[in-house]
């Protein structure tokens, strides 16, 4: 997988942020297919062909629901749906910030943890926290894309697991595609929320959501879930492999293709990230520092730490001119760190290229 082979000719740079991330040509040309009605019987047929290969994507038996939305969308129907009262929310960056204040906008009590950006947040902590008070439901990012960093999922959805009555609510956005999450084998996870412009490696506008059968069940209890992000209305349509409301039927095309395509070897999709985040973990221990917290790191992206204090606005200058750009840090890491992704088409070779741009700015700041 690389980047497209017209690169010269593109007028846009190439993507090293960590979302939106870059498509190759052959599943953009999905895009371009004819148009179906949504109740016709064609879209049955891509409907349960997207079903069925998000469900294996996911190694799951319970739904997986296909919001036209972007992730954030996925994240309201989970505090929406998934949270009755009182909602606990562990915070170690900018997106497990978000869904704090998505649960709290959405009139739940949510009680936040700050736990420092850059650190993970621990399965000790998520037991201590939870033993305090009589929470329904936990929220947690797995890889926080503000920071790098990626918590351990299995080891907390255990600790979740031994507070029968707590839901556990996860934004996988940047992770589920990235590296591979069994939904079914892990301790009870009740919503996992991923959006298609990142790890999925497609153009914005699709989340998917994994949900269990007990909170189907909790959410027929729970009021105001809303219409256009009411999981049982969801779950009501899927089963006729269908959506509530038109879907926005040229992604589900994409996402049907990339599905397909990652299902084929999943090993050198996960492997290539992974190889990725190697090279550029040990490229980023010369000259720089990493950002998270050792034995953390995201194998989604890479967040570097500006330990010679360059400039990374002139830097991205300079990198736009070669046709590419990457992420300055989040929020207050703005020019303190920066990004690269190791989501969507780009090969080695790519980030090589970048490395090797990134040491000539560096040799000559
Ligand atoms: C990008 C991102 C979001 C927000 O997703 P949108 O698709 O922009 O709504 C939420 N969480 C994480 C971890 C993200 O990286």
């Amino acid at each position: 997988m690389s980047i497209q082979e017209n690169a010269e000719q593109r007028s846009v740079p190439r993507l090293f942020i960590p979302g939106p991330v870059e498509v190759e040509d052959s599943i953009m040309q999905a895009l371009t297919r004819p148009m179906i009605g949504h109740r016709a019987p064609e879209f049955s047929i891509l409907g349960e062909e997207v079903h069925t290969l998000s469900q294996r994507f996911f190694r799951t038996q319970d739904p997986v629901f296909v919001l036209t939305s972007s992730g954030t969308g996925g994240m309201e129907t989970a505090a929406r749906c998934g949270v009755r009262e009182k909602v606990l929310c562990f915070v170690n960056g900018a997106f497990s910030q978000r869904f704090f204040k998505v649960c709290d906008s959405n009139g739940k009590q949510a009680t936040r943890v700050d736990v420092p950006w850059g650190e993970a947040v621990k399965p000790e902590l998520v037991r201590e926290e939870l033993s305090r008070g009589d929470f329904d439901a936990v929220t947690i990012v797995h890889n926080e894309t503000s920071t790098g960093v990626m918590n351990p999922l299995a080891e907390i959805a255990e600790v979740v697991a031994e507070f029968p009555d707590v839901f556990l609510l996860v934004d996988g956005i940047t992770s589920a595609g990235a590296v591979p999450i069994h939904f079914d084998s892990l301790p009870p996870i009740d919503y996992l929320v991923t959006g298609s412009q990142k790890a999925l490696a497609l153009p914005p506008g699709l989340a998917l959501l994994a949900v269990s059968e007990r909170a189907l069940e909790r959410a027929e209890s729970v009021e105001n879930r809303g219409m256009y992000f009411d999981v049982l209305a969801m779950h009501k349509s899927w089963k006729k492999h269908q959506t509530p409301s038109t879907p926005t039927i040229a992604l589900m095309q994409a996402l049907k293709d990339r599905l397909q395509m990652i299902l084929q070897d999943e090993d050198a999709w996960f492997g290539g990230h992974q190889e990725k985040a190697d090279l550029v973990r040990g490229w980023a221990q010369g000259a720089f520092k990493l950002f998270a917290e050792p034995g953390y790191e995201s194998v989604s992206l890479t967040c570097i730490e500006n330990t010679p204090g360059i400039s990374i606005a002139d830097l991205n200058g300079f990198l736009r001119e070669h046709g590419m750009f990457l992420s300055n840090g989040y929020g207050d890491l703005k020019e303190k760190t920066f990004r690269i992704t190791h989501m969507g088409a780009i090969s080695m070779a790519d980030t090589e290229e970048l490395l090797g741009l990134i040491d000539e700015f560096v040799a000559k700041s």
